[in-house]
């Protein structure tokens, strides 16, 4: 597997857009709730009103709010009914506007309207419906003789412009919030990165592993069994520190991460587990195949010297290799694969069982 990528393909930023997902959720259920809650107290406390266009759009819009949230539970997508409710929300600042409210003070109720249409759709559609919705109550403001409420000119023109710099605050805010949200993120991978990544070889280590790698598999048992495992180690590798030093000890075991990753597969999955201990999962691959990559691999390392001052440093070493049919098999096999690698160094080194 390319050491650049390997990452990607398990830790991408899905955590992260679960967290948004997650807080626009919550953001929907709770000004659904709370928000038809408040509006139908405000609709009972109008129920003796003349003002029935009034009673209308609170009353329908409370329970057009309700009705919508109700039925989103039944679905496991809540993307469409947080639409259905920026919908309802809209309507209702421009029936507040368009009705007038109670003598003619629905314009102030309209100001607590745009937050929501900002944490429901983020800082673009949110902006995008605001202003949508600010052009249209321009529109009945402009062209009061179309409706029954009565504002007056000074009125029209200070809720034009407060209500232009509040959705402009707004979009700022939610904006720069966003933003954060994508840093933090970017830190969060970074460090999950690190946790999992051996510093010296840059493959991954034993903790990405157990933790990530395992999970995947056991997650997806068709796209990975039979699943072949190979333990390796490096021959006499103390006897290479003694002679040449722990540094040049430290490139080597760099030039025999960079052979393993270069000679296998792109679905492949190295990792070094230990000093210079590493193994290599075969994904759909049963024990005959997995035998022969493991040779070639063997191979590889031999025929590939390090070179240290033009000198080459031969490198050989044992393999074990076992194969998982299923998961149930996958400890086994690891154990398995550890029996087979104690075999080959006791069977005199540079070889696969
Ligand atoms: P065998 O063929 O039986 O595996 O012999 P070996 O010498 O390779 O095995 P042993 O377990 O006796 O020694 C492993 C050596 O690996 C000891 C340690 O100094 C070295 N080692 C472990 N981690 C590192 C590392 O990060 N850098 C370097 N340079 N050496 C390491
Ligand atoms: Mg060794
Ligand atoms: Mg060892």
């Amino acid at each position: 597997m390319q050491q650049s990528d390997w990452w990607s393909s398990f830790i991408d930023r899905s955590s992260s857009a679960d967290v948004e997902m997650k807080r626009r959720k919550f953001v929907f259920y709770f000004t659904s709730y709370v928000g038809s809650t408040i509006i139908y107290l405000f609709a009972f406390q109008h129920i003796n009103s003349e003002n029935t266009l009034l009673k209308t759009v609170l009353f329908g819009g409370a329970s057009l709010i309700l009705v919508n949230v109700a039925f989103s539970h039944f679905f496991h997508e809540k993307k469409f009914f947080t639409y259905i409710c920026g919908l309802c929300v809209s309507l209702m600042m421009l029936g507040l506007v368009y009705s007038g409210g109670h003598m003619n003070t629905g314009l102030y109720w309209v100001f607590p309207f745009p937050f929501v249409l900002f944490v429901l759709f983020g800082y673009q559609v949110g902006l995008a419906s605001n202003l949508v919705v600010y052009g249209l109550i321009w529109f009945l403001l402009v062209n009061q003789q179309l409706i029954p409420a009565e504002y007056s000119d000074e009125e029209i023109s200070r809720f034009l412009s407060s209500f232009l710099a509040t959705v402009f605050l707004m979009f700022i805010g939610e904006f720069f919030r966003y933003q954060s949200h994508l840093e933090m993120e970017s830190i969060n991978i970074d460090k999950h990165r690190q946790a999992n990544t051996d510093q010296l070889t840059k493959l991954p280590n034993r903790r990405f592993l157990d933790s990530v790698y395992i999970k995947q598999v056991i997650g997806e048992p068709g796209s990975n069994f039979p699943l072949t495992v190979v333990a390796l180690d490096i021959d006499h590798f103390k006897q290479v520190n003694d002679t040449h030093g722990h540094h040049i000890g430290d490139e080597i075991l760099k030039h025999f991460a960079g052979l393993l990753s270069s000679h296998s597969r792109d679905t492949d999955m190295v990792a070094r587990i230990g000093g210079e201990e590493f193994v290599i999962l075969f994904p759909q691959t049963e024990l005959t195949r997995g035998y022969i990559l493991a040779e070639k691999l063997r191979r590889v390392i031999e025929e590939n010297c390090f070179y240290y001052e033009n000198a080459p440093i031969p490198l050989t070493a044992s393999f074990g290799v076992a194969c998982a049919l299923t998961d149930s098999d996958l400890n086994v096999a690891f154990k398995k694969a550890d029996a087979q690698l104690y075999e080959a160094k006791e069977s005199g080194r540079n070889q696969v069982k």
